[in-house]
């Protein structure tokens, strides 16, 4: 989930686009990036509160949601901790923060799964760690969130970090993150009041980038940004168009 992205890229100061950038030799193939996810899940299991409180109610919530993407049967855990955020990695590891269950309702919570499981189905952090920028933003993200996770102050220097902050950090370029929105959005619709649904990726971007901005340092580095506006008014807009009433 990413209302961060763009200001990481600013930090960077590196360009929006990844397609015009070459890649670099191959950084790993991608059954390397799902083992390193499958690592770096178990070490950000193993640092995090992990709570079972909220169980049920995910129970409910994942209900009609695709179980195995691209082969990775999605493993769903929640952390206690007041950022609201969700992550997902390549090997279907996906991460829920307690604040973003207290805070959104069940279809908001839901659209923001279906944004996380296409990250994984759209298999984009092996495009993004593929490119320069994969490489740059991960460093960047690795130096500025590092410490303040808790996780030690990563260089980026190898697979297993990148894997680690780009998930994190949702360090999605702006293009990435709007095709999730829209796997997200089209997932939904199809659903018995579609329209509702889907609109409730808006209401999620929403309720994230404002109430976001609470007293962690995350959400005061990453809390609100424009591009959220950009992407809600995706949403809507191919709500809109989808003619789902
Ligand atoms: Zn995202």
């Amino acid at each position: 989930m990413s209302v961060k992205t763009a200001f990481l890229i600013a930090a960077a100061a590196l360009p929006l686009t990844l397609s015009g950038c070459g890649s670099m030799e191959s950084l790993g193939s991608e059954q390397d990036i799902i083992a390193s996810a499958a690592q770096s899940c178990q070490k950000l299991d193993a640092k995090s509160q992990i709570t079972t409180r909220y169980d049920a109610r995910m129970r409910v919530i994942r209900q009609g949601l695709p179980e195995v993407v691209n082969g990775q049967t999605l493993n769903y855990k929640v952390y206690q901790t007041k950022d609201m955020n969700a992550f997902a990695m390549p090997n279907g590891c996906v991460r829920v923060y307690s604040a973003l269950l207290d805070r959104l309702n069940n279809d908001e919570v839901r659209a923001v799964l279906g944004h996380e499981i296409g990250h994984v189905a759209l298999r984009h952090s092996v495009q993004q760690y593929r490119t320069n920028n994969g490489v740059a933003l991960g460093m960047s993200a690795a130096n500025a969130i590092g410490s303040a996770l808790g996780l030690g102050g990563g260089t980026g220097s190898d697979l297993l970090e990148r894997v680690t902050y780009s998930a994190i950090s949702a360090q999605y370029s702006q293009r990435l993150e709007t095709e999730a929105d829209n796997y997200s959005v089209d997932l939904l619709l199809h659903e018995k009041n579609g329209r509702q649904k889907a609109l409730a990726m808006a209401s999620a971007l929403r309720k994230i980038s404002t109430e976001g901005q609470g007293s962690t340092m995350l959400q005061k580095m990453f809390g609100d940004h424009p591009d959220t506006a950009d992407r809600i008014k995706n949403v809507e807009d191919r709500v809109k168009a989808s003619g789902i009433k």
